[in-house]
């Protein structure tokens, strides 16, 4: 169909060589934290330079590149990205896309510590569903896996989250004998409040203190167990991305899976991820990135740049190479905090 006289042809969507249409963007906006998860960063973590960090107004400018490239879904993520400074301003930028309807969806994906400040202010600018990671509901082992955090906090957060009429899915890393015997009952804990939950398995990214071969603990032993106290039935829904979800029969909730160690999902990636510096990363588990940084502040008209995103998704790999045997040291030395979950 012609669009109507006047507007200009929409640009051609992102399609990468192996024919998927790249239509969710992941964008880390900051590699900073005010927790420490001991499977995502060390204690002693040193964060990059401020100079280094696009802006705001770069991450806006970019973000318009792929919107209207046919991106449609755009997750902010980090390090912890309500802690960087004046974010708000980038939701409130990025907003305008959702009410010219270019943009299906903005979520976000938070530790939840700064939600009960915020969750007011992102649902009316648009943000509708977000990702809260949460890995125990004993106070104590969450000081312990985050090193810092008071889980009374978080909690206070989803509340207001809730409150604020934002549907939050929770996460969960199953950690090998920190909470794989809690997990059953955080999923009735999710459930009964309307939460969706979903279980990751820890993935070799980043160098920490310690050896993540005693964290393992794989889904399909976790999924065996709860089968001993749930019926899971598997769902069709598919989001592109490493998920698979069972609805728990005794709860009506949903739970998903996500396992990139054992399970294949490449074939049906629609997504990249941009780092904070502008990095653009085209497979979580794969070195190869395109430098966006360089492309949008040599020019202030967006040709280059979008040149640079073109020429980036044409190199897009197949499918990623993670093995949690050789994680010592990390199989991709970067942290999940630099290119965000
Ligand atoms: N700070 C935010 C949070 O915790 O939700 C967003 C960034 S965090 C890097 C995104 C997700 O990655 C979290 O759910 C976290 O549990 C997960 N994560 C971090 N390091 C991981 C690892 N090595 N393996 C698996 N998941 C990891
Ligand atoms: Fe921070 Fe999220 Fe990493 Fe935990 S998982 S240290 S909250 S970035």
């Amino acid at each position: 169909m012609r669009p109507p006289a006047g507007r200009p042809l929409p640009a051609a969507p992102l399609v990468d060589p192996f024919q998927r249409a790249i239509t969710y963007l992941r964008i880390s906006v900051t590699d900073r934290c005010d927790l420490r998860c001991v499977y995502c960063m060390s204690d002693d973590m040193t964060f990059l330079p401020k100079r280094d960090l696009l802006t705001l107004e770069e991450l806006d400018r970019l973000c318009g590149v792929f919107i209207d490239r046919g991106v449609r879904k755009l997750r902010i993520t980090g390090g912890e990205p309500l802690v960087r400074r004046d974010i708000m301003h980038l939701f409130r930028r990025l907003s305008r896309h959702l009410d010219s309807g270019a943009l299906s969806e903005l979520t976000l994906t938070t530790n939840g510590t700064q939600l009960a400040r915020y969750a007011d202010a992102l649902a009316s600018l648009g943000v509708k569903r977000i990702n809260v990671s949460l890995d125990t509901l004993d106070p104590e082992k969450f000081r312990a896996i985050t090193r810092r955090g008071d889980l009374s906090v978080v909690l206070d957060g989803l509340r207001a989250a809730r409150e604020a009429g934002i549907k939050v899915k929770i996460n969960a890393v199953a950690l090998r004998g920190v909470n794989e015997d809690e997990i059953a009952d955080m999923i009735a804990w999710a459930h009964g409040d309307g939460m969706d939950m979903t279980l990751i398995e820890v993935m070799p990214l980043g160098e920490i203190e310690g050896d993540r071969t005693d964290q393992f603990l794989p889904l399909s032993v976790a999924r065996a167990r709860l089968e001993s106290r749930y019926t899971l039935t598997p769902l069709p829904d598919r989001t592109g991305g490493p998920a698979r979800y069972v609805r728990v029969e005794e709860t009506g909730g949903r739970l998903g899976f996500i396992t990139p160690l054992t399970h294949n999902f490449c074939e049906s990636c629609n997504r990249v991820r941009l780092t904070c510096t502008g990095q653009l990363y085209m497979c979580l588990g794969q070195e190869d990135a395109a430098d966006l940084r360089a492309a949008l502040r040599a020019s202030p008209d967006d040709a280059l740049v979008t040149e640079a995103v073109i020429e980036a998704i044409s190199r897009k790999p197949k499918g990623h190479d993670f093995v949690i045997e050789r994680a010592r040291p990390a199989a991709v030395p970067r942290h999940m905090s630099v290119t965000g979950g």
